[in-house]
């Protein structure tokens, strides 16, 4: 894997393989982030259900997680998602689920969130991860939910 050093311009996105292959209880998490009619209406959707996501800047139809459908299409864009009190790395993550994970660059970010981009930049480009928050390599081959080994099956 090459590490290069993020820069300003590098396109940042939320790497849903992260979470699946670092949170065991990833489900559990992103349940957390929707409304409460969508917290009662999915209550019993099965875990790892997928639905077509239409990208809205490609029309591009993609599978993705039914919960994350949910969060994207409408209870991030619901007004109190993202406030200026959200902590900085769970602002960053959510304005990638506002916006439908389209690949944003620290200087795009700093400037939807009004905090500064090298604060933003230093958290991103750190050894670890949050969030699942890493730069979006165009090139990068397909990373396949079912190809993530369990290690004690
Ligand atoms: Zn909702």
């Amino acid at each position: 894997m090459s590490l290069l050093k993020p820069s300003l311009r590098t396109p940042f996105h939320i790497d849903f393989a992260w979470w699946v292959e670092n949170d065991r209880d990833w489900h559990v998490y992103f349940r957390s982030l929707l409304c409460p009619e969508h917290q009662q209406l999915l209550a019993d959707l099965p875990e790892g259900t997928m639905v077509d996501w239409i990208d809205p800047k490609t029309a591009e139809v993609r599978p993705v997680d039914g919960i994350q459908h949910a969060i994207m299409s409408h209870c991030a864009l619901l007004p109190d998602f993202l406030t200026e009190h959200t902590a900085l790395v769970e602002a960053v993550f959510r304005i990638f689920l506002v916006n439908g994970n389209q690949p944003m660059s620290v200087e795009e970010m700093s400037n939807q969130l009004h905090r500064p981009a090298a604060t933003i930049l230093r958290t991103l480009s750190g050894p670890r991860v949050y969030r699942g928050l890493r730069p979006f390599l165009e090139a990068r081959p397909e990373e396949h939910v079912d190809s993530v080994q369990v290690p004690d099956a």
